[in-house]
């Protein structure tokens, strides 16, 4: 169970190492912050394109059977009234009638407020969608919301893709993109914030091969995490009962990693059978079925729908990564920790450092030339600041896999020194075959 605490001294170390190194900083920072909201810097944004590029090459891409889309974020709120959102999208609430603090009832322990032990108010039921008014006027008829997930965008456009690309069943529409929700008790850093993104994939097939095809999305969730270096104990599978899961839906696995907060939800993977496109079929009057191409039948596809939280995976990738260790050699003024940041290599930010050992002699212009023609195919810092340990700390920190060291001796054999960050060792490359050696060993 999540647990709403913030001075747990991993979380802590991931948190002060995002704003020092610029992963990301409290969201308006200056004006003293907005709760819970945070800003991707320029190694953040980074390791987040990082993961959606990935995850669109291995979905989207690499798969005859799905395609993209990228949908608006205000929809007609009919698309909400249809789905049952409007009415139903809600969390029980419970307030303290001491201190006044408003809490999720399902994340408290007990029955007493978690702040102060006062007396809680009975649950009532909150709605979680963003209002807001469309045009000059804010009255009824103006209201309209801001998405609480980016599924709908796929469903109400089930018909546009299903007539302009002619696929047959089975087939998967996918998007990444912001949802909104003006959850209770956000917290645990970007783990619960107000303001998300999500990889969604609404995966079309017909009833009958349900089971297949949720087993086979099952599969590719685990192929993911591992691929994102995530342990496997850390990860539980947990089948959602059936008193618990929607009425439309036959299995639901939450998967959870266990944060150092607590066991959490990190991604979802639910059978909607055709609960949505029924919906909007009836409310919109429009033909939503499909027709099999061989036997002439007429039906409502049923949806698998795996979904991925962007910001808990830029999470979870952080807490993997994070690694401590004794330095071999410390520099003055430094302890001797050395922290490392152990991403997979396609996940980290920085792909190579650029280090003239000095800013002397003509360390600086060769290293900048190097600098100049690996940017045009690897992202790469250039860093001439500090003492070369210092440096070193530096791109440990942010997780970038190869250091290349510019030293005297380059100006004579025309080699460089390349550093691998996780085994320290060094290797005397060529120049001219620099980009090769390091685009081999990055993958
Ligand atoms: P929770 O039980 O944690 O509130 P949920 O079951 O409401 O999550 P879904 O509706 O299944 O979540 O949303 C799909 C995914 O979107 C989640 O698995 C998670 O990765 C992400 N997500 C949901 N809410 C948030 C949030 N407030 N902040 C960040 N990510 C979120």
């Amino acid at each position: 169970m999540e647990k709403n605490i913030q001075n747990n001294d991993l979380m802590n170390k991931i948190i002060s190492l995002c704003k020092r190194r610029g992963f990301i900083f409290p969201g308006s920072d200056i004006y003293g912050g907005l709760a819970n909201s945070w800003d991707y810097g320029p190694l953040g944004i980074e390791l987040k394109n990082n993961i959606k590029r990935e995850w669109w090459r291995r979905f989207v891409h690499n798969r005859p059977d799905v395609l993209g889309v990228d949908t608006a974020l205000i929809m007609n709120p009919k698309v909400w009234e249809a789905v049952g959102h409007v009415q139903h999208f809600t969390d029980p609430l419970v307030e303290c009638r001491s201190c006044h603090l408003r809490f999720r009832w399902d994340h408290v322990k007990g029955d007493k407020c978690p702040s102060c032990g006062g007396e809680l108010t009975a649950p009532r039921q909150f709605n979680m969608l963003f209002k807001t008014f469309i045009g000059p006027v804010e009255d009824q008829s103006a209201l309209a919301y801001l998405r609480p997930e980016t599924a709908q965008g796929m469903f109400v456009n089930f018909k546009n893709i299903l007539e302009t690309s002619r696929k047959r069943l089975p087939f998967g529409i996918a998007q990444v993109g912001k949802a909104f929700r003006n959850e209770i008790t956000p917290g645990n850093f970007i783990f619960r914030t107000r303001e998300f993104e999500q990889m969604e994939i609404e995966y079309f097939i017909e009833e009958k091969d349900w089971e297949t095809y949720f087993n086979h999305w099952l599969e590719e969730m685990k192929r993911w995490l591992k691929d994102l270096g995530v342990a496997g104990d850390k990860v539980h599978y947990h089948e959602i009962p059936e008193g618990d899961r929607a009425h439309y839906s036959k299995r639901t696995v939450d998967i959870e990693y266990n944060f150092p907060f607590g066991e959490s939800e990190l991604y979802g993977l639910a059978y909607r059978g055709n609960f949505d496109l029924k919906n909007h079929m009836e409310k919109s009057g429009q033909d939503l079925e499909y027709t099999d191409p061989e036997t002439g039948e007429k039906f409502l596809p049923h949806v698998i729908e795996p979904t991925w939280g962007v910001d808990r995976t830029v999470l979870v990738a952080m807490l993997e990564a994070y690694q401590e260790e004794q330095a071999p050699t410390a520099e003055e003024g430094e302890t001797d920790l050395r922290v490392m940041m152990r991403f997979p290599k396609w996940l980290a930010p920085v792909k190579v450092a650029i280090l003239p050992l000095s800013k002397k002699e003509n360390l600086s212009d060769k290293a900048r030339e190097i600098y100049a023609d690996l940017i045009k195919d690897l992202v790469c810092e250039y860093d001439e600041t500090q003492s070369i340990g210092k440096r070193y700390r530096r791109q440990d920190e942010i997780g970038t896999p190869y250091c290349v060291t510019v030293d005297f001796e380059s100006l004579e054999d025309n080699a460089v020194t390349v550093r691998d960050r996780d085994t320290m060792k060094q290797e005397r490359t060529k120049i001219g075959e620099l980009k090769r050696y390091l685009k081999d060993k990055l993958g």
